[in-house]
């Protein structure tokens, strides 16, 4: 890539967000291109693994005419195993209609996932030009017109060339550093504001990924691991299953790795010495490891999503729900927004923040926004209430253990005990603290 250039729309980052972005102004008709500094889309990309098919659909109809589906498999069973530090209670569903109607999500690599969407931004016209990095944002009269990459102008003119376009839209994911330079967020996030997560893919023999955890080739798991997974600190572990594989990782906020002098090998290395998940993963080989930050500064923290000239989806907005898992589809979400808002500034010919609005507009009407509102309060919770996560999965693995095993004991002694162990860990007036505040972040406020 060498000279400058001009299109309608130019496309910063080939994740989920960037790749439906340009699909929909490619498919309006808009010259796109898409710049990715990565070999491809996925190349260096990580992600838990669950991909959700509405979202899909809504950019690919015609997604169940592929010969292969770019996915490992359909989840269905999903839910939460809270870890003590030997035991786990399973909390997990499963109906029949998950298993024969079309499944809802699925498991997946982004590294398949990504470039097979790519296959289709290519199909729909997109230029998608990798192995480029954006290292600047373009401005003239006082609105952005399109980006600089690492790549020189010509043989004798080494400075960065130019990309022109009336409309950017910035798709970077969590580092933000163009959005920043955009000026629509202000300053970098806080490590309490992002967390960090490691995994790894592990492969086991053929077969074992149904014989160990109870399915058949059609069926797929989805759990997030609460409690000891995390040694008792706000944050999640998870375990998905692939076609032969399991995707394992944890994740803490950025901050609580730094305070505590977690590395973060070592947590994950801790997860897989928990005597129930080393039963499951036992002689299985470990294909791949990698981390990757999450954004978690939510409702306060979200940028202004647009300006003269420019827009930005994805990751690089914040658009993540922690709780619900929720990432790649609000990326796909928020890049058909603002795809539709880039061809409408077009037919208008007016590049300016109040054209580009309709995107903010529609996002406003969108349950993300809603969502990102409601729990608005979840970081402050979280940090709060890190008994949740410390006290509570040690409790509710002992009393089950208690209730559940026949101890020779008369009962009434055994809820003696329960009562006593949840007076002990947390008192009374600690419960009913618990409980209120539990109800109240629950409703919002
Ligand atoms: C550990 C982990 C587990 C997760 N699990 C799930 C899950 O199970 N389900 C789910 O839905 N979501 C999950 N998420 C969240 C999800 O991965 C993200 O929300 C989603 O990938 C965001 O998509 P995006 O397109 O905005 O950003 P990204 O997917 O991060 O894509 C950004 C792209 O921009 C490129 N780029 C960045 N800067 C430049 C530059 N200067 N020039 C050119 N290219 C650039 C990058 O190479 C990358 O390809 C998880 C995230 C993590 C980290």
């Amino acid at each position: 890539m060498r000279g400058d250039f001009s299109y309608d729309v130019v496309v910063v980052g080939g994740g989920p967000a960037g790749l439906s972005a340009a699909i929909v102004c490619a498919r309006a008709g808009l010259s796109v291109i898409l710049l990715e500094r990565g070999r491809f889309s996925g190349a260096k990309n990580l992600f838990g693994g669950v991909v959700y098919t509405e979202s899909i659909l809504s950019l690919v109809p015609d997604l169940f005419s592929e010969k292969r589906l770019p996915f490992e498999r359909p989840v269905t069973e999903e839910g939460w195993w809270i870890l003590s530090e030997n035991g786990v209670v399973k909390i997990t569903h499963t109906e029949e209609t998950r298993r024969t109607g079309p499944p809802r999500a699925y498991t997946a690599f982004r590294a398949r996932f990504d470039p097979w969407l790519e296959g289709r931004a290519r199909e729909a016209g997109v230029l998608v030009v990798p192995k480029v990095r954006v290292v600047d944002v373009l401005r003239e009269g006082g609105r952005m017109s399109g980006v600089l990459v690492d790549r020189p102008r010509s043989w004798d003119r080494p400075e960065p060339a130019e990309v022109r376009a009336p409309v950017t839209i910035i798709s970077e994911g969590v580092n933000r550093i163009l959005t920043r330079k955009a000026g629509l967020v202000p300053r970098d996030f806080a490590p309490e504001e992002v967390a960090l997560s490691v995994k790894e893919v592990i492969q086991l023999p053929k077969g074992e990924v149904e014989k160990r955890f109870g399915l058949s080739e059609e069926e797929g798991l989805a759990v997030e691991l609460i409690g000891e997974a995390t040694l008792g600190l706000p944050g999640s572990g998870f375990l998905y299953t692939n076609t032969t594989s399991v995707s394992l990782g944890v994740g803490l906020f950025l901050s609580d790795f730094a305070e505590k002098g977690i590395k973060p090998y070592e947590l994950l290395e801790n997860l897989k010495r928990h005597p129930v998940l080393s039963r499951l993963l036992s002689g299985g080989e470990i294909l791949e490891y990698g981390a990757h930050l999450i954004p978690e500064w939510g409702f306060e923290g979200l940028p202004r999503l647009c300006g003269d000239g420019v827009m930005v989806v994805g990751d690089a907005a914040g658009l993540v729900n922690p709780l619900f898992r929720e990432g790649t589809n609000l990326a796909i979400y928020s890049g058909i927004m603002a795809g539709k808002a880039a061809v409408f500034a077009h037919e208008r010919g007016d590049f300016s923040r109040a054209a580009l609005y309709l995107y903010e507009e529609a996002f406003r009407q969108s349950y993300i926004y809603r969502d990102l509102k409601y729990f608005r309060k979840l970081k402050r919770f979280l940090r709060e209430n890190r008994h949740f996560f410390e006290i509570y999965p040690e409790i509710l693995n002992q009393v089950l253990h208690l209730y559940l095993t026949a101890q020779g004991r008369a009962k009434e002694e055994v809820f003696r005990e329960i009562f006593t162990l949840f007076r002990k860990k947390r008192g009374l007036a600690g419960l009913l603290r618990d409980f209120l505040r539990m109800g109240r972040f629950l409703r919002g406020w």
